[in-house]
């Protein structure tokens, strides 16, 4: 044990740990999971059909369409933690101030666990996407996961004794959007190459794993039926949307005393974003579902376990 005095973050972390115990102590069998990105507030324009990657639609959109613009008024857009990162860097802010002034807190509504959402205009958010202009997205380039995957969502699914997840794709045609009577036919593969969808997938895997299988624990049934509490749920919101406030909450309690991250990977996640998430995305696996993704050094196991002894009565 350190002789370091404790700090705030360090209670917030005991606190973690006796989730992790609290969260963990049934085992499950995953039956299924699912994850969509649809962009719309309701699921009656999207199409009851699967769609492999090799399966093609009609689609275009483009500047002289009737609907030009239409679909950026009112979105209901989540923010994966990749689009923070690249939207923030893009406007030239860091996360804590992009969340306040371009979001909106909300429940990820199949998951039950807290997301940003775009703030979009007007009083009852109904209103034009701040980014939206008469020329089009003025964030194209960096623009949200949901906007490229538009009009198409995506699920992913895995059945109990299944090894591998299966994603697959739907189109989601809302009446308003006219880009579906263009007579432009590609397929999905093609379409989500161009959207550079792969690589915001590569990045977000570990967030839409979490959400996916909180997701499936509440339709059926687990971690034994228990909600995590608030405290965890403030730490996956700070974990997943805001990398200084997870970096000064790991570099300032006895995080990094607690478990076994290697020197290098301290180094790595003091200077990269993008390694920080990935430290998130394992660690809150680890708190939810005991996931085995980072390590307890044995000491602190050893305390933990003599601890929830203790709390059981044994002797
Ligand atoms: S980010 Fe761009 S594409 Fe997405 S809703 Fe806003 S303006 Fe439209
Ligand atoms: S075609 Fe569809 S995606 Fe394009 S501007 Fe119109 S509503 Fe939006």
């Amino acid at each position: 044990m350190s002789n370091t005095p404790r700090t705030s973050e360090d209670d917030e972390l005991d606190e973690m740990d006796m989730e992790a115990s609290r969260l963990a102590s049934t085992d499950r069998d995953m039956q299924m999971e699912v994850f969509d990105a649809v962009r719309g507030q309701s699921a009656f324009p999207v199409q009851p059909v699967r769609l492999k990657p090799e399966d093609t639609f009609n689609f275009r959109c483009h500047k002289e369409i009737g609907c030009w613009n239409k679909c950026c008024h009112g979105a209901d857009i989540t923010l994966t933690p990749n689009c923070i990162l690249r939207l923030s860097k893009h406007l030239g802010v860091r996360p804590a101030e992009f969340l306040l002034s371009h979001t909106v807190p909300a429940i990820h509504e199949k998951a039950g666990l807290p997301v940003a959402k775009l703030k979009m205009g007007g009083n009852d958010g109904r209103g034009p996407c701040p980014f939206s202009t008469p020329d089009g997205c003025s964030v194209y380039d960096q623009r949200p996961a949901t906007c490229r995957y538009y009009p198409l969502g995506m699920v992913s699914m895995k059945m109990k004794d299944m090894e591998t997840k299966e994603d697959f794709f739907f189109l989601v045609k809302e009446d308003h959007c006219q880009g579906h009577c263009e007579s432009k036919s590609q397929n999905v593969g093609d379409y989500r190459t161009e959207q550079q969808l792969e690589e915001y997938e590569r990045i977000n895997r570990g967030w839409v794993d979490i959400l996916m299988k909180m997701a499936s624990w509440k339709v059926l049934g687990g971690p034994g039926g228990k909600e995590p509490s608030l405290q965890t749920k403030k730490m996956f919101f700070t974990a997943t949307t805001d990398v200084d406030g997870f970096r000064a909450f790991v570099l300032g309690s006895r995080f990094l005393e607690a478990y076994d991250v290697s020197p290098e990977a301290v180094e790595l996640i003091k200077a990269s974003d993008d390694a920080l998430l990935q430290l998130a995305f394992d660690w809150m696996k680890n708190v939810l579902f005991n996931e085995p993704t980072i390590m307890l050094k044995e000491q602190v196991l050893k305390e933990a376990i003599a601890r929830v002894r203790t709390d059981m009565g044994a002797a």
